[in-house]
């Protein structure tokens, strides 16, 4: 509700409520998805929904039965970006990420996603990017936008799915 006055009897009829947008209630549900993720180098969490309809959800987490990171430390890999002047970046390959995760839980249960939409924290990762084109998912909705993803926007933009942001501010830490 915006209105910060104080109802009356002659505007409370008037003053009506605010449903959030269709991508406002998919981001609130990612957010509580997300409070299940293992890894703190990026509690993200995503749901998939079709026509309006939720389809399946995902957090950053270990393979079923494999320890997690909050219980016995990440696990560090180094990549060299030889094609971005050997740059070095570290990332925890412990866990599934949340996109991974519900796309998962999509083969899982057998329910198609093509044609869907991707709610999720930040710009997904170049794997999750390339699995979100060829599962045919065709909108990518990010939370905010990740610092280093730029392939995977360049993928998206590339193959026509659209990307859209909640927020514009860029996030600085590593996500992986
Ligand atoms: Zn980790
Ligand atoms: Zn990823």
């Amino acid at each position: 509700m915006k209105s910060t006055e104080t109802p009356t009897a002659s505007n409370k009829t008037n003053d009506k409520y605010e449903r959030p947008s269709w991508d406002e209630y998919f981001m609130e549900v990612m957010n509580a998805v997300s409070k299940r993720a293992t890894c703190g180098r990026g509690r993200s969490g995503c749901v998939i929904a079709m026509n309006r309809n939720l389809l399946v959800s995902g957090y950053v987490g270990s393979p079923a039965g494999l320890p997690h990171c909050d219980d016995v430390g990440h696990q560090m890999k180094k990549v060299i970006h030889v094609d971005e002047d050997n740059k070095e970046t570290e990332h925890c390959v412990r866990t599934v990420h949340a996109e991974q995760n519900a796309i998962c839980q999509a083969a899982k249960r057998g329910i198609a996603l093509e044609g869907a939409t991707l709610y999720c924290r930040m710009t997904p990762c170049r794997t999750c990017a390339m699995l979100i084109i060829n599962v045919g998912i065709s909108r990518v909705v990010c939370e905010r936008r990740y610092h280093a993803g730029w392939e995977s926007e360049e993928m998206f933009r590339k193959v026509g799915i659209e990307l859209d942001y909640f927020h514009e501010e860029i996030q600085q830490y590593e996500k992986h």
